[in-house]
């Protein structure tokens, strides 16, 4: 049993995300119930992700992470083992960094002024 630091409720540690940067048995300080409640309060929020597909090598950011991966999928994109990056409250920022990782050679959206309506990657 562990307590969760945000709902100090005591739960069995299968309700913490086993953090996989930690060597084995470390677990989030945090439930699963209030993680998830966090994320879907930030998607809600208007918060924007910067997100990494590893399979295309590709970055691209979301107000709605969830429903964005759903349409990657089903334009042929592979998502597996995708990953949020960082989270911004403000999208210039997001879009900034975004740019910056694109920069890098991350392939992605290419921010292009005169085509930005035509230009919203569809995949
Ligand atoms: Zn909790």
């Amino acid at each position: 049993m562990k307590k969760c630091k945000q709902c100090f409720v005591s739960l069995p540690l299968d309700r913490f995300v086993v953090d996989e940067r930690a060597t084995k048995n470390y677990t989030r300080p945090r439930c699963r119930s209030c993680e998830r409640a966090d994320r879907l309060k930030k998607e809600q929020d208007g918060f924007t992700s910067v997100y990494y597909l590893p399979e295309e090598h590709y970055v691209g950011m979301t107000g709605r992470v969830k429903k964005r991966m759903s349409a990657h999928k089903s334009a042929g994109k592979n998502i597996i083992n995708y990953k949020i990056l960082r989270v911004f409250e403000n999208e210039i920022e997001a879009h900034l960094y975004e740019t910056q990782l694109h920069w890098m050679g991350f392939g992605g959206f290419q921010f292009r002024p005169n085509l930005i309506s035509l230009e919203e990657d569809g995949n």
